[in-house]
C-alpha cells in the first residue's frame, strides 16, 4: 500500500475533495465515509497526499524515503 487514510484525521463528514485530484481514479468513497485507496490503480504520485487539507491521506511507512 502506498497511501493510507488516517481515520483519526479524516472527519468523514464531507465528500472527499482529493478524489478529484487523483489522475487514475484510485480514490473512492462511499457516501461521506472514509475514502479508500485502490492499490492496484495507485501510481504513487502523492497528489492526494499533498492536497488533503486535513493531512488524512498519508504516504504509507513502507514507502517512506522512497518518494520520487
Ligand atoms: S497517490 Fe496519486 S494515484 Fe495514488 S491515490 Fe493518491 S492521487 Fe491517486
Amino acid at each position: 500500500m502506498s497511501v493510507v487514510v488516517d481515520k483519526r484525521k479524516c472527519p468523514q463528514n464531507h465528500k472527499c475533495p482529493a478524489i478529484k485530484v487523483c489522475p487514475v481514479g484510485a480514490l473512492t468513497q462511499e457516501g461521506i465515509g472514509l475514502p479508500q485507496v485502490d492499490d492496484q490503480k495507485c501510481i504513487d504520485c502523492y497528489k492526494c497526499v499533498e492536497f488533503c487539507p486535513m493531512g488524512a491521506l498519508q504516504q504509507s511507512e513502507k514507502n517512506e524515503g522512497n518518494r520520487k
